[in-house]
């Protein structure tokens, strides 16, 4: 009798799926049905997002608080629960102080349950705070905020259409992004615009691709630098722009000058017709956007690669016009939105620094506390001072046993703190090493808003309330910050919440329809149209000097295909390794054979698809059959395997 009504209503909300944000509701059968969207203005959906109502129907949904006592995890009330979680930080903070205490928020979580996290952090008196967009794109970010202003995509998707060139970099968006491709790129190309895809794999984009440029991976970064060194060669730069937009030219131009071409064609394996052939188009182009994605992420702080492609933007003045910028094609449904919320070690909402005495102050007005000003952990930081330094953890959504760092690892570091408390909605790896489990809900059971992969703010609609006794994350967060910090420390609902961070994040400042605009509202035409976001409004080119690490003689570097599905009915998994027919000949594999692909001592066992679709010197696997040895690559964004005949 205490199970909540566990129908599903036909509200219209917003997909949770991924970060493009197509309209659905619930249709037959627990189907979900597209509703017309600025991101799906067809009305269409994927394949996974046709599913999206699974998870609320989900029988394996977490459904009761668990606490830890010496026999394991046992269920409890949500009294007790929460006591446990107060004693416990409360203990940490009175032992070691505030910084002794982590929180990981959740890029599959609204902006409002993302604020409410940061400002229970940084109420606590900590800046230890992160989300987990931090292991996929905070490379392309970075560079873009360090370059331009903003860590985000400079145009909105409606933009593409407006393109004349669209440069598709480490990314598969006819497969990773279905919808929008369908809606915006494909009528693009079909209408003229020039489709070039840069991957070292022929993909569902080639398919449409006027050139395909296929790099040896680790050499976007080089194979951009020589670009750029063409440009200025074959005299293709946007003098005006860079006079008025851009600064540190004179730098970068001698840096150039020292280039060898031939040598860095060599190195990137692009010959010099097809180098020459992708100048000319982009010297000649007068619109230009590059599509990017997890392909061109560089690793720990790099973000060189980011920077090559920005730098050709600049040199050619492909930035703050309709048609032209950087579209980052960011993956999980809120990580534009958790950053933008300040669930980040160094900013504020709104992307204001942890350092800036003025901005502390205006959060202060509205929190009647004032954030910490020294930056805190990131995700990697604090996992590495677990049992050190930091002594208690709270996890949203979040999986940290099974993330792309070596199990075994990660397992002592968590078992090292005194206390983890999760925030989940499934089972999953890391509840072995928690001590409380606090039941959550998925996207389509909240209210709130979530920022999609182009800064558009969207409002969700309740369409199913939690199973059992789990709560939204915002009621549990909002229950622990009355607790810990005291009456009034939580809006009263997301709603509220929403004009309260409106109140501290000047970005989100006149949001009000449910099918919202892009941050910042009134900003048509993209960002940075008549200026950048930097101290003097202008863009910064930077000289690079890309390294290039290559494998090992019998190593291939492995390439990780999408977990997206397409827009095939059945979702389904090619577990195939491909490879080349070069690279199968030299080590007597034929298609069809069984093979042990290999890095250190994690293997998969599988089978050979040969022939040219990927390049000499890679192997293509999809995610789902290559995590174990993306695992145990430990967040390296280059993963190299050797690959044998199984007998
Ligand atoms: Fe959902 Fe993304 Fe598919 Fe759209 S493209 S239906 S947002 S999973």
């Amino acid at each position: 009798t205490d199970q909540p009504d566990r129908s599903i209503n036909e509200t219209e909300t917003v997909c949770p799926l991924c970060a493009v944000g197509c309209r659905l509701t619930h249709g037959d059968g627990d189907r979900a049905e597209g509703c017309e969207g600025p991101a799906n203005p067809n009305g269409r959906l994927c394949a996974k997002g046709a599913t999206a109502f699974e998870a609320v129907r989900d029988d394996d949904r977490l459904t009761t608080p668990l606490v830890r006592r010496d026999d394991g995890l046992v269920p409890t009330d949500w009294s007790t629960a929460l006591d446990r979680v107060v004693n416990d930080f409360e203990t940490v903070c009175d032992a070691s102080g505030s910084d002794a205490l982590a929180f990981f928020g959740a890029p599959r979580c609204t902006n409002e349950e993302n604020y409410l996290l940061q400002k229970l952090a940084r109420s606590l008196g900590t800046n230890n705070v992160d989300n987990r967009a931090r292991l996929c794109h905070a490379s392309a970010a970075t560079a873009l905020e360090s370059r331009f202003g903003w860590p985000a995509s400079t145009n909105c998707l409606t933009d593409l259409t407006d393109a004349d060139l669209l440069l598709v970099v480490g990314a598969n968006p006819a497969i990773q992004q279905p919808v929008a491709f369908d809606a915006f790129v494909r009528p693009a190309v079909a209408d003229g615009t020039t489709l070039v895809d840069i991957d070292p794999r022929q993909n569902e984009t080639t398919r449409i691709a006027d050139q395909h440029i296929t790099p040896r991976p680790g050499t976007d970064a080089l194979c951009f630098h020589l670009v750029c060194a063409l440009l200025v060669e074959h005299e293709y730069v946007d003098t005006s722009f860079v006079n008025n937009r851009t600064s540190d030219y004179e730098t970068f131009k001698a840096a150039l000058a020292n280039i060898d071409i031939d040598e860095g064609q060599q190195t990137t394996g692009v010959d010099s017709e097809t180098l020459i052939a992708l100048v000319d188009r982009i010297g000649t182009a007068d619109r230009i956007t590059v599509i990017g994605g997890t392909g061109i992420e560089d690793g720990g702080d790099e973000t060189t690669t980011t920077d090559a492609l920005l730098n050709m933007l600049l040199l050619t003045g492909n930035v703050g016009r309709p048609g032209t910028g950087f579209m980052l094609l960011r993956g999980l449904n809120n990580e534009q939105g958790a950053v933008d919320m300040g669930c980040r070690p160094d900013i504020l909402p709104g992307h204001q620094s942890v350092t800036d005495d003025a901005a502390r102050r205006r959060v202060a007005d509205v929190w009647n506390t004032e954030p910490p000003s020294h930056p805190g952990r990131n995700e990697y930081e604090a996992l590495d001072a677990f049992g050190t330094t930091v002594h208690g953890a709270l996890v949203v959504g979040e999986n940290p046993a099974i993330e792309k760092r070596d199990a075994d690892w990660v397992a002592h570091q968590l078992d090292a703190l005194e206390t983890l408390v999760l925030l989940d909605v499934f089972p999953s790896e890391t509840m072995q090493h928690a001590d409380v489990v606090l039941p959550a809900a998925v996207g389509l059971e909240k209210a709130g808003t979530i920022t999609n992969l182009d800064r558009r703010v969207q409002r969700l609609s309740v369409t199913a309330s939690p199973p059992g006794m789990a709560r939204t994350d915002y009621a549990i967060l909002a229950a622990l910050g009355e607790q810990l910090v005291g009456d009034g420390f939580a809006p009263v609902d997301p709603e509220t919440a929403f004009d309260e961070l409106q109140a501290v994040n000047p970005l989100y400042d006149g949001f009000s329809d449910t099918v919202g605009e892009c941050w910042p509202v009134g900003n048509d035409d993209g960002l940075y149209t008549d200026g950048f976001a930097t101290h003097d409004s202008k863009a910064p080119f930077v000289p690079l000097d890309p390294a290039v690490t290559s494998p090992a003689d019998d190593e291939l570097v492995l390439i990780v295909g999408s977990r997206a599905g397409g827009f095939d009915t059945e979702y389904t998994v090619d577990n195939r390794v491909r490879l080349n027919v070069n690279d199968a000949t030299m080590r007597e594999i034929e298609e069809g054979d069984h093979v042990v692909v290999a890095t250190g001592d994690i293997t998969v066992t599988t089978t050979a698809a040969v022939g040219d679709a990927v390049r000499e010197g890679t192997a293509y696997l999809h995610a789902d059959v290559a995590d174990p040895l993306v695992r145990s690559a430990s967040g390296s964004p280059t993963v190299t395997v050797t690959l044998a005949k199984d007998v």
